[in-house]
């Protein structure tokens, strides 16, 4: 190549680590590997060694959140024919898992001590809600301690306008029926099932509505906050109805008009028919207490009263009620603060396993995955912009939770409640323009799926690897692990880190291209001096 000469031709250049970026991301190397410094118990001897980041959105790391991709359709892949009762077992705690139930066990005796000496419980309690919520989003089922007598009985009166659902007693299999052809075949076909959220004002192809004005923007936030429970509601009412305990794989989307849908595969079939009746059925009622009125803006805000930890009335210093006394407030005339139900379009179609119908539907399953609920969609117009805009306006104040600060706003002191709340700024993820209302997983999965989690199916993918390569699995025991720190002498910056992955990954990609071709019976690929394949 000649040497540049001018300005623009140097700038034409491409970058050196920007290359080497590119390179990793090509090779399927993690562009953000995290340091650990790996010791030989035996020899004493340290290396350094590079873990991927493993974070799920491509725009943070692109060859992760692939992997992860990956993982999920395989996932889906596996469980969606099955043809056998999975066996599911619990997985052994690690040891965050472990840290927090030790952590609950301890403040739990904290709590009780102080109740016993009739001190205030209020600071433990809230500090228990929070570790609950740990235990939970650290994988854990259930909570350490059966819920509490609920304080009130909510009404559970079916509402007038919906059919009755026909019921089975839902049998501990979760495997669907299977079909015999007139030659003998047997088939055994499951479902892919998409719902929608119903209508909200007519919109146009580019997903904004034809007339803003009149978009019910409220009940868009609301069905986005409650889509998860709806769904919930959905599996419960198919079991019931199938009278089986069906499993499913399903990830939710947005739509071009913003509003979730939720892409599901079921294993095991029910007609157009019988799905219409199931869906009609479908409701999720939200007693929370009414928002109609707002009595606390911006100008006459709650004050939090230390001494009480409760939030007064500015103008009149009273107390608000708490969060039960404003449950509790709720008759049973009173209607639910808002119903979610699924829209009446739907689609679903049977689908047979290993046929191409069944792979094209594990890419649109998986297809959104690595993005953001926001990304999925980017807003090019200014129509779409305003569109996104309003319903992330009509999500401010929004109560997203029983925790929520937004309730002062509406008189009610949140559940937990705590000095510094302030409405409009509730810290729920739901709340976040870039998750559109929906703070729930995207995917989700029922438990005897696969009857493996996703740590299973990684495993799996290792032990394929290392019978292909030929290698044998390290002895976890042999080797202590611990993070390299900034100032180590071994601590390499990220870009010394990236030449690293795309030498490490060029290497395995030829020793990975050298095992398939020996196990084929054909003749090793030429390999160049330095390890690359040609
Ligand atoms: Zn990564
Ligand atoms: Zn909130």
């Amino acid at each position: 190549m000649t040497q540049p000469s001018t300005r623009a031709q140097r700038l034409a250049m491409p970058l050196a680590r920007d290359v080497v970026r590119e390179l990793a991301v090509e090779h399927g190397g993690c562009v953000r590997p995290v340091q650990l410094r790996r010791t030989d118990l035996h020899t004493g001897q340290a290396e350094r060694v590079l873990v991927p980041c493993g974070h799920t959105l491509a725009a943070v790391c692109p060859s992760c959140a692939e992997r992860k991709r990956t993982l999920r359709a395989a996932q889906c892949r596996e469980g969606w024919h099955l043809d056998r009762e999975p066996i599911v077992q619990a997985d052994d705690p690690d040891d965050e898992q472990r840290m927090w139930v030790e952590k609950r066990a301890e403040v739990q005796q904290w709590r009780d001590s102080a109740e016993a000496a009739g001190g205030d419980t209020a600071e433990d309690d809230a500090l228990i809600g929070d570790l609950d919520e740990e235990i939970t989003r650290a994988g854990m089922r259930g909570k350490v301690l059966p819920e509490r007598a609920a304080r009130r009985h909510r009404s559970t009166r079916r509402r007038q306008d919906t059919p009755d659902l026909p019921r089975r007693k839902v049998a501990p299999r979760t495997i669907g029926k299977t079909y015999t052809s007139a030659d003998g075949k047997t088939f055994r076909p499951s479902m892919f099932i998409t719902l929608t959220c119903p209508s909200y004002g007519r919109v146009g192809a580019d997903g904004t509505p034809a007339n803003p004005d009149s978009y019910d923007y409220t009940r868009a936030a609301r069905d986005a906050l409650h889509f998860a429970a709806l769904f919930d509601r959905f599996v419960q009412n198919v079991r019931r109805f199938l009278g089986y305990d069906v499993q499913y794989f399903a990830a939710v989307e947005p739509q071009r008009r913003l509003a979730p849908h939720i892409h599901i595969a079921i294993r095991g079939t029910l007609s157009r028919t019988e799905l219409r009746q199931v869906l009609a059925a479908t409701y999720h009622q939200v007693w929370w207490p009414p928002v109609d009125h707002v009595t606390h803006d911006d100008g006459n805000l709650p004050v939090w009263h230390e001494a009480s930890g409760n939030y007064l009335d500015p103008a009149t210093g009273e107390l608000l009620p708490d969060w039960d006394d404003a449950l509790d407030a709720i008759g049973d005339q009173d209607e639910p603060l808002h119903v979610a139900r699924f829209g009446q379009r739907f689609d679903a179609q049977g689908v047979l396993s290993g046929s191409r119908d069944a792979n094209r539907c594990i890419r649109y399953l998986t297809k959104y995955l690595t993005k953001h609920v926001a990304d999925c969609h980017q807003a090019e117009t200014g129509a779409q912009r305003a569109h996104m805009e309003r319903l992330a306006d009509a999500l401010r104040f929004e109560p997203c939770s029983p925790t929520c600060a937004n309730w002062l706003r509406y008189g009610v002191q949140p559940k937990n409640a705590r000095e510094g709340l302030r409405p409009g700024c509730c810290k729920g993820k739901a709340h976040r323009p870039e998750h559109l209302g929906y703070a729930g997983r995207r995917v989700l999965v029922s438990r005897k799926w696969s009857g493996k989690t996703l740590a299973d199916h990684r495993a799996d993918r290792r032990d394929w690897l290392l019978a292909t390569l030929g290698l044998v699995a390290a002895d976890p025991v042999r080797y202590s692990w611990e993070p390299v720190a900034p100032g180590d002498p071994d601590h390499m910056p990220n870009a010394q880190r990236l030449l690293h992955v795309v030498a490490d990954r060029q290497r395995w990609h030829a020793a990975l291209t050298e095992a398939r071709a020996r196990a084929s019976g054909q003749a090793a690929p030429e390999l160049s001096a330095t390890g690359r394949a040609a």
